[in-house]
């Protein structure tokens, strides 16, 4: 301790016994006016790998070597040749790794006023900046991505875009939603939606330039920010290239997987100022891209906020349409080609609209987004046909089964199955006299797990379920084999091209074939030409629906078919065997005659 420039008590055992109390506590570490270190005390020796006979052999070039955050030095030096005391962060380096000070260094004064040592003394506080690096780490990295979080992405955005604009320069914002994501969680679990986001995000990642800035808004959301933008071609070339490099094959460990994404964009300056307004523009755009069938890019143009704008004003008027009960139903026959009766009447939802006139669910399909309106619709559907049926049943209407479309988002909703049956019930309707139908989207969307369930329950509760659209997606035979389904309905695509195509009329003579072989009862949808009804009753088709028989019609209209049906069919079978018996004979191996 001999030779301790700094006065702690008021004699020298005094401050010798002071140093070693703090010894292990605060580091400590004095060096004389031209620099050499003249005193160290244990702590600061045994981290620094010194020994007590060195000091006063080296100077502070030996502890400015061992400084990490050289940035401090001018500060450091301007203060303390100011006289004055300066404080701050050290990072030393070690033999055992770098540590982090919390250090005070003070110019100590001689009797005249002049410097006669630096004393620096410090608390070890690396424990704590650990700590504090590893939150920080955490909000700002996402630890699944590796990308920025939410609230990074948003602070860089917004330095880019000043950036941009003090240098007059444009930016993009690009935001990017893998398409189906639910699907993959849902079918596959939690982990292979980790994994499948985890690529995704390093295909991003390695798709823009390592200046791009790369963020995870949230669930499958990706976010990506950039400028300069030289023009709209380059930003085209981006989005095509993330477009592609999604798109390669994955190898995961649920096997091998193609995903695609949709990506909307918006650019700085031309449609939005800020960070909030440019995220929504390009989420705008997302949402297009999405709605035009999804694997695709769309850039922000002022007419997506005409179509929101339009959206949101059909869903105000849809709310006060309910109220006022402007939604009903036509109802559409469905007729069997043997029996030539009307077996079934399709409720068709219908919207009489104050402005637009009569709308069908295609053009107003926006309205089902907001769920409040879905629930009421959904309400309005079962009393409504349930009610109808009755009145049928009450005035004897050959009416066969009712059918009632549904949607996913009616089986995800609370209690649906329990809801129906009870209303049916609460109008003696029974389930003989309902066919429920559902479509292949129902069991790959959102909500599927559930809407299998449910569909089992129905059909083991008596319904009949009826697999609707059949051959407009992707759904396979084995689908059908599959689900616990009595019908299927063939697309009106497929139906339209039987008479005029060779390939159609042998795919839906091939179906035909195996529905049946699966026990299914077939109806083609839009019939709307005898050759069409002509060529599907050879090819063994059950039933019938289209323009043909009948358009959808009003409720009041509905008796009158099903009764004349009913009679004519009476009379034919009383006068000679049928055309389609012949048919039917022959599909069944029975005598042609
Ligand atoms: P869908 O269940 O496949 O109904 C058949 C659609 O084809 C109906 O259209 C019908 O009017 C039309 N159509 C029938 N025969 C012919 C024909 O010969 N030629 C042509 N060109 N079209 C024909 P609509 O009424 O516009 O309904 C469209 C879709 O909206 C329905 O398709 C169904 O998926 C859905 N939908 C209708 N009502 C409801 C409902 O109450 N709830 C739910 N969730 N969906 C409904
Ligand atoms: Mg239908
Ligand atoms: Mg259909």
């Amino acid at each position: 301790m001999n030779g301790c420039p700094i006065a702690i008590g008021r004699t020298a055992p005094e401050t010798a016994f002071w140093l070693e109390t703090l010894d292990g506590v605060l580091l400590l570490a004095v060096m004389d006016p031209t620099g050499r270190l003249i005193f160290a005390n244990q702590g600061f020796r045994d981290m620094s790998g010194l020994v007590a006979s060195s000091l006063g052999t080296i100077d502070h070039r030996y502890l400015r070597a061992r400084l990490r955050n050289r940035k401090i030095l001018r500060h450091l030096y301007r203060t303390l040749n100011a006289g004055r005391i300066w404080r701050g962060e050290i990072r030393y380096r070690t033999a055992l790794g770098d540590r982090w000070l919390d250090a005070a260094i003070i110019p100590v004064r001689d009797e005249s006023g002049g410097i006669a040592n630096i004393a620096g003394c410090a608390f070890e506080v690396t424990e704590r900046r650990k700590v504090q690096r590893d939150l920080l780490k955490s909000a700002t990295i996402d630890p699944l991505t590796g990308l920025l979080t939410r609230q990074a992405f948003h602070a860089e955005l917004a330095d880019l875009l000043e950036t941009a604009a003090a240098t007059d320069s444009h930016a993009a914002v690009i935001v990017l939603d893998v398409d189906h994501f639910k699907n993959i969680n849902d079918s596959y679990g939690h982990d292979a939606g980790d994994e499948l986001l985890r690529v995704v995000a390093q295909r991003v990642r390695q798709t823009v330039r390592a200046t791009d800035i790369v963020g995870r808004l949230g669930g499958d959301e990706l976010a990506i920010a950039f400028s300069p933008i030289p023009s709209e071609a380059r930003l085209h070339a981006v989005l095509n290239n993330l477009k592609v490099a999604i798109r390669q094959p994955l190898e995961m460990k649920i096997g091998r997987n193609i995903v695609t994404a949709s990506i909307g964009a918006a650019c700085f300056p031309r449609d939005g100022q800020g960070p909030d307004e440019l995220l929504t523009q390009a989420d705008l755009a997302l949402y297009a891209a999405k709605r035009a069938g999804r694997d695709r890019s769309e850039v922000f143009a002022p007419h997506l906020l005409e179509a929101t704008r339009r959206r949101s004003q059909l869903q105000h008027e849809a709310r006060s349409s309910l109220a006022l009960g402007e939604f009903y139903f036509d109802f559409q026959p469905i007729v069997g080609l043997r029996s030539r009766q009307v077996e079934g009447v399709e409720a068709l939802l219908r919207w009489r609209h104050p402005h637009h006139g009569i709308l069908s669910p295609g053009e107003f399909s926006d309205v089902f987004q907001d769920y409040r309106i879905s629930a009421s619709i959904r309400e309005l559907v079962f009393e409504a046909i349930a009610d109808q049926a009755a009145r049928w049943k009450a005035e004897d209407v050959p009416f066969g089964r009712i059918a009632i479309n549904t949607s996913g988002a009616d089986f995800a909703a609370p209690g649906f199955t329990q809801r129906l049956v009870a209303i049916l019930d609460s109008r003696g309707i029974g389930p003989d006299s309902v066919a429920i139908e559902v479509t292949e989207a129902m069991f790959l969307g959102a909500h599927a797990d559930v809407v299998r369930q449910e569909v089992d329950l129905l059909s083991l509760g008596g319904f009949q379920v009826a697999y609707d659209d059949f051959g407009r997606g992707f759904a396979s035979i084995n689908h059908l084999k599959a689900l616990r389904i009595h019908q299927v309905k063939i697309d009106q695509s497929l139906i339209w091209q039987v008479a005029g195509d060779e390939a159609a009329r042998t795919t839906v003579n091939t179906l035909i074939h195996l529905a049946h072989s699966l026990g299914l009862i077939v109806t083609a949808e839009g019939v709307e030409t005898r050759d069409q009804r002509e060529l599907l009753d050879l090819m063994g088709c059950d039933q019938i629906q289209g323009y043909l028989v009948a358009h959808p019609l009003p409720a009041d209209k509905v008796p009158e078919l099903c009764f004349s049906m009913a009679t004519a069919a009476k009379s034919l079978s009383e006068s000679r065997p049928t055309r389609s018996g012949f048919a039917a004979r022959q599909r069944r191996g029975g005598p042609a005659a």
